[in-house]
């Protein structure tokens, strides 16, 4: 064995303490950490000399913490709110570590319990939600892949209604589904991409006035003139600008006279529904034929974890079915997670979910849900007392979109630049109708009014330093 081997093997509880000193530090000093690292090309140490000769562990730890710690973001902080960007709670973050430490293949083989865990952890994140007992769901790495696996179960599906098996004989000579969104996430489009259908596939409806959520009265009419062919509708339940929801309820009405596979991407607005305040939102959900949503967002379990519901188990069996000699056969069971999803190996995402539902409960992620929402509609209120800044769009949930009076792109820009190197809070830009804007996604379980406080506060400084 290498020596430097041979010693960590010897060394492993001093090498995992000191890994353990380095996760303290990081996570007690959030609170200070710039929100975001502000890196500038040049800045971050070259260390892509492989060593010829491996120094251990402990000094590879040392020469990261040296080199790069001060180089990463604040993001599982209560005031990083770029994106839509989820924390980690406590128990997710600790079964984070013990994934590592086991380092089961989440695979059914009769070894592990690791796929039972998953199946228990996605059964309650279903029950957290109120979906259909009757769906069952794969872990992926990440709404995109979970759109990617729920649209390939929708193109099997169009396949069969022509009388064609696609996972078998590919899409030559088809003609292609019509696929129909309001304002599909930009992964929707690289799914279709990855999955041959192409991203032009997609045709964008006319969406409701002042809003992202689709008018349902164009889906029935386009649905009407293609005279019985299939197709998917995909629907938005939590648009990442201002977290709007299509008319589930509306478009699972207009199944009774039409076919189509309804695909949902709830990647962060599903996460609503854990809240009797706001499942509402949600309404006619159970209509859906796949649903994508992410534990790494509103869940806030640690990258990366996302979950993909269907209620066709044996379609999505002849998509990613995997047949070998040294395979147990594929059947369709709920947990045989290798014939169900796009990888072979697995890392077991499962446990932190699994972690974090049965650390907090269903009152434990509610209470995330409505105090983040609080904080948005906090956030909204003080930037509403505001004369220099405007609200761009309502605040609907846990997004706050918001502008310079102005609508000066340029001013915006400059002032997101103080506030980047400012770093109290981090807010990430976008657009909105034609106007530059900046977002702030409240979706961690550290932030408090508190923190709006701060964030706002900093927003007026950094107003009051650019625009004297
Ligand atoms: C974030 C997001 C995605 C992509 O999710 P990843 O987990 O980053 O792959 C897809 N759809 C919506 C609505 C999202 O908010």
């Amino acid at each position: 064995m290498h020596s430097s081997l041979a010693r960590d093997r010897e060394d492993l509880d001093d090498i995992l303490a000191q890994a353990f000193r380095h996760a303290q530090a990081y996570l007690h000093g959030l609170d200070q950490r710039p929100a975001i690292a502000g890196l500038a090309e040049g800045d971050v140490g070259d260390t892509t000399a492989l060593p010829e000769s491996g120094p251990g562990a402990a000094a590879a730890l040392d020469e990261f913490h040296r080199e790069f710690e001060h180089h990463l973001s604040a993001s599982p902080g209560s005031r990083y709110f770029g994106f839509v960007t989820g924390g980690a709670t406590p128990a997710s973050l600790a079964a984070d570590w013990l994934v590592g430490a086991y380092d089961q293949n989440a695979q059914l083989n009769n070894d592990t319990c690791a796929p039972h865990i998953e199946a228990q952890a996605i059964d309650m994140l279903r029950q957290l939600l109120d979906w259909p007992a009757h769906w069952n769901g794969t872990c992926v790495t990440g709404a995109t892949m979970a759109n990617f696996t729920g649209l390939a179960i929708a193109r099997q599906w169009c396949g069969r209604e022509l009388g064609h098996d696609i996972a078998a004989e590919g899409l030559h000579g088809l003609p292609p589904p019509t696929i129909f969104a309001g304002s599909a996430h930009s992964s929707t489009l690289k799914a279709l991409a990855m999955l041959g259908l192409g991203r032009n596939a997609l045709h964008a409806l006319p969406l409701l006035p002042q809003r992202e959520a689709l008018d349902v009265s164009a889906l029935e009419s386009a649905l009407e003139a293609l005279n019985g062919a299939p197709a998917i509708v995909c629907a938005s339940a939590g648009t990442v600008n201002t977290v709007d929801y299509d008319d589930l309820a509306a478009i699972a009405r207009l199944k009774q006279r039409h076919r189509f596979w309804l695909h949902v991407d709830a990647a962060f607005g599903g996460i609503a529904a854990a809240s009797n305040q706001h499942r509402h939102l949600l309404e006619g959900i159970e209509a859906a034929d796949s649903v994508t949503v992410d534990a790494h967002k509103w869940l806030n379990v640690p990258y990366d974890c996302a979950v993909l519901f269907t209620a066709h188990l044996p379609l999505q069996l002849q998509v990613f079915q995997n047949h070998s000699p040294y395979l147990p056969p594929p059947r369709a069971v709920v947990n045989n997670y290798l014939h169900l999803g796009p990888e072979n190996s697995r890392r077991w995402r499962a446990l932190p979910l699994w972690m974090t539902l049965r650390a907090y409960g269903r009152d434990g992620h509610a209470e995330i849900v409505e105090r983040n929402v609080d904080a948005a509609r906090y956030f909204g209120e003080v930037i509403a007392t505001e004369p220099r800044l405007r609200l761009a769009a309502p605040v609907r949930l846990n997004v706050v979109c918001f502008g310079l009076a102005d609508n000066d792109d340029a001013k915006l820009a400059a002032l997101k630049r103080r506030l980047d190197a400012e770093g109290t809070a981090y807010f990430s830009t976008s657009r909105l109708g034609d106007q530059a804007i900046l977002r702030a996604a409240i979706c961690n379980w550290r932030t408090t009014r508190a923190d709006i406080d701060r964030s706002f506060a900093a927003l007026r400084d950094c107003l009051d330093a650019e625009l004297q």
